[in-house]
């Protein structure tokens, strides 16, 4: 048994209150657990501002970005040991493992290697210096610098190292110390994570502080200069959002909520054809990958009419040949989801979802043995009326077939009714057909992936998220936007107009007088 830890004001410390069990979802045997009491927020708080944020604010960018390379070689060198235990505690296969474990130091070294585009000053010239009045000696230019707070990273239980990790990277280089806590469900992966950072002593003491269990009291204590980053549910978004001392101080909140994200197919697309092949391959790792658990995973999946049985039939092919079962098992593709709370969640999901819905494959019948397993479930909307498909996010390997006329305008009205998404992906060869999608659905969505024969072999699926790229959604996704290479830094800096005789302002702020 294992009992997690925090690490507050320079120490690891034990927690106090009735212990929340953490299991193997593969067996439902407890293998840890968290006492959720026991830290003191305000002094976790002031410890970041006062000596964490100083100590950050005091290295060049490179330097931070040096720090971020370190840690990312850190993770790359417990691989194998920190798959083990995303297996144990989060039911990750090998291959769910590698993703979110990949993913974190992948973009923690994404971020370092940005670093060196940045500037050796303190701040960043953020675009050209303007002329504000007739002549030179009254000019402006923008420049971001970090916020003198500190940022509070709040992560679901499905992500628990790429969450920790893309947060992080942005904020260090940013040069904001964090607090960050981890979902409790699968919280032994980020404590292990944290540890290891911990240990590495990159890191200046005070800029980074790890919880794992709950910390619904801190945000009372938070500070104008402070930033949360939330990744969750839209239910605990909005809770956050509408913190009265947040209202009241303006601290930046950024939430990175829920969605329904959606995939169609363009009447153009035929079996034999890549666009077809990436459709299917694509809805299959959606649903399957850490068992459906991915917020960018599609829920909804719009087909034309003349296509359904091709659809069906394909992936129902892949859907039943892939080998569910212990997340530690090497030949297993698919595991259970992450908790007991979660299944209920999903097989909950599923019966509501049925009341619209056919079902093709699957259901929300408990399957053998004592894990919290789910089959891959493939349901059929009965008409374009029906409504819950675009507002339930069912947490697991599920997804709903939508048929369609085929045209532009209805496939963007059906993808829209999701109410601001972090992705929609569209599958076609047609440009004309792919522009008007496009056209018609990126105001909702942060992302539009968009799959022709040109991407086969060449892109990976639009449920991945790449720093380089924005991650986000407007709407009911929680109107968040993060990474995107340095874009991600923004919700730390604070950008700032310096107005005065263009040689001052210049001279001060690095741009050409
Ligand atoms: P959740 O229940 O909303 O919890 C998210 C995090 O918030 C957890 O760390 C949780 O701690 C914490 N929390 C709960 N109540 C809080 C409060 N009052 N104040 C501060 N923190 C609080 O979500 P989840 O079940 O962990 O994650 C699944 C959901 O996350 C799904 O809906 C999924 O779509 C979404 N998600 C979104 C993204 C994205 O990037 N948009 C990425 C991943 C997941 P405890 O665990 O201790 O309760």
């Amino acid at each position: 048994m294992t009992s997690l830890q925090s690490y507050a004001c320079g120490q690891w410390t034990a927690g106090s209150g009735d212990p929340v069990a953490l299991h193997d979802p593969s067996t439902a045997e407890v293998i840890g657990d968290v006492r959720p009491a026991g830290v003191d927020f305000a002094a976790t708080l002031a410890h970041a501002r006062n000596v964490g944020g100083p100590a950050l604010r005091a290295m060049t960018f490179a330097q931070r970005g040096e720090i971020l390379k370190g840690l990312s070689k850190v993770l790359h060198e417990h691989r194998d040991e920190l798959i083990g235990v995303a297996g144990r505690n989060g039911g990750n296969t090998r291959g769910d493992a590698k993703f979110d474990l990949d993913g974190a130091s992948g973009t923690l070294a994404f971020y370092a290697h940005l670093s060196k585009s940045l500037p050796e000053t303190p701040w960043i010239t953020d675009g050209e210096g303007t002329q504000l009045g007739r002549t030179a000696r009254f000019w402006a230019e923008h420049v971001l610098l970090p916020r003198p707070g500190v940022a509070l990273h709040i992560n679901a239980f499905n992500f628990p190292a790429w969450g920790m990790g893309e947060k992080l990277a942005c904020s260090i280089l940013a040069g904001v110390p964090v607090i960050t806590k981890a979902g409790t469900a699968s919280a032994m992966l980020a404590w292990r994570v944290s540890e290891l950072i911990v240990a590495s002593g990159l890191l200046p003491e005070g800029s980074f502080q790890f919880i794992p269990g709950s910390i619904s009291a801190m945000t009372d204590h938070l500070e104008s200069m402070d930033v949360v980053a939330f990744t969750g549910s839209a239910r605990t978004g909005i809770r956050i959002r509408g913190n009265a001392n947040c209202i009241a101080k303006s601290v930046r909140v950024n939430i990175e909520a829920d969605s329904i994200n959606s995939a169609v197919l363009g009447p153009d697309c035929d079996f034999d054809d890549d666009s077809f092949t990436q459709f299917i391959s694509n809805l299959h790792i959606d649903m399957t990958q850490k068992a459906g658990q991915k917020c960018t995973a599609v829920r909804r999946i719009l087909v034309p009419h003349d296509k359904l049985d091709e659809v069906k039939e394909a992936l129902v092919d892949r859907l039943k040949s892939t080998r569910i079962g212990n997340a530690l098992d090497p030949d297993v593709r698919m595991g259970p989801v992450a908790s007991a709370a979660q299944l209920e969640d999903v097989r909950g999901g599923i019966q509501k979802l049925q009341a619209e819905c056919d079902t093709i494959l699957g259901g929300p019948e408990a399957m053998d043995g004592p894990g919290y397993f789910v089959t891959p479930t493939l349901l059929q909307a009965r008409n374009n009326d029906a409504q819950l498909l675009h507002e339930l996010e069912v947490f697991g390997p599920c997804a709903t077939i939508l048929p369609y006329d085929g045209k532009a305008e209805t496939a963007a009205d059906l993808i829209n009714r999701g109410g601001g998404c972090l992705v929609a992906s569209a599958y076609s060869d047609d440009k004309k057909w792919i522009s008007e999608v496009v056209a018609g659905i990126a105001p909702w969505h942060g992302r539009v992936w968009v799959g022709s024969e040109k991407t086969m072999g060449h892109a990976l699926g639009p449920g991945a998220v790449l720093p380089g790229a924005i991650h986000g959604g407007p709407g009911r996704a929680g109107g968040g936007e993060e990474l995107g290479g340095l874009r991600g830094l923004q919700p730390y800096l604070q950008r700032t107009a310096i107005q005065g005789d263009r040689s001052v302002v210049g001279r001060s702020f690095g741009s050409p007088e």
